[in-house]
């Protein structure tokens, strides 16, 4: 078995201006592409060839390095593109408004959560919104990882998701990651994060 790279499922260019048709293209095309690549190639003749990718991620700390990082830039990048939507920004709604008054007193204190998570993650990597313990929790993760991993520090069901990586936002943004999150709020996909929570 090999895993596949799934079209978007939108056009490059849906989201502008918040992010731009290039960026979506070389990091859909070249990045998670490569990760793909990458992935079927380190799994091939191994045991990890025969799981799924979830079960791979959940004990990652028994394969090599390069099955975390390209197993979780996979993964990642699947659920991203689906975070995002041409009809998203707003506020979540239903089950899910619920939960994040509850765990987090207010929408605005989630997004200020969430932001600041995204922000002060040093170097390459994503901010999350988790689903551990019957609770939400907002939590960062360095490079690939995901709260799939065995390695995690926080573990669960991950309901949204921000990459946080230059190569995402670098070509209309340079260096002003907070400019790029900003934009985020206005292309994401409430709809996608309370369809995982009801999971
Ligand atoms: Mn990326």
């Amino acid at each position: 078995m090999s895993f596949k790279l799934a079209d978007l499922p939108y056009a490059y260019d849906a989201l502008e201006p918040y992010i731009d048709a290039r960026t979506m293209e070389i990091h859909h095309t070249k990045h998670h592409a490569a990760y793909t690549t990458n992935l079927n190639n380190l799994i091939a003749g191994t045991d990890a060839e025969n799981l799924t990718i979830e079960k791979i991620l959940e004990g990652v700390s028994k394969y090599p390095v390069g099955i975390r990082n390209n197993g979780g830039g996979f993964y990642n990048h699947n659920l991203f593109w689906n975070f995002l939507s041409p009809n998203g920004g707003g506020k979540p709604s239903g089950e899910l408004l619920k939960a994040i008054d509850t765990d987090f007193g207010s929408y605005d204190g989630f997004k200020e959560k969430f932001t600041a998570a995204a922000a002060t993650r040093f170097g390459s990597g994503w901010a999350w919104l988790v689903k551990a313990g019957g609770k939400l929790v907002v939590t960062s993760t360095p490079n690939q990882d995901n709260p799939l991993m065995d390695i995690a520090d926080v573990k669960g069901t991950p309901l949204l998701a921000l990459d946080v990586w230059e190569h995402a936002y670098y070509l209309n943004y340079q260096n002003r990651r907070p400019d790029y999150i900003a934009a985020f709020w206005n292309v994401v996909n409430w709809a996608e994060a309370e369809k995982r929570l009801k999971g």
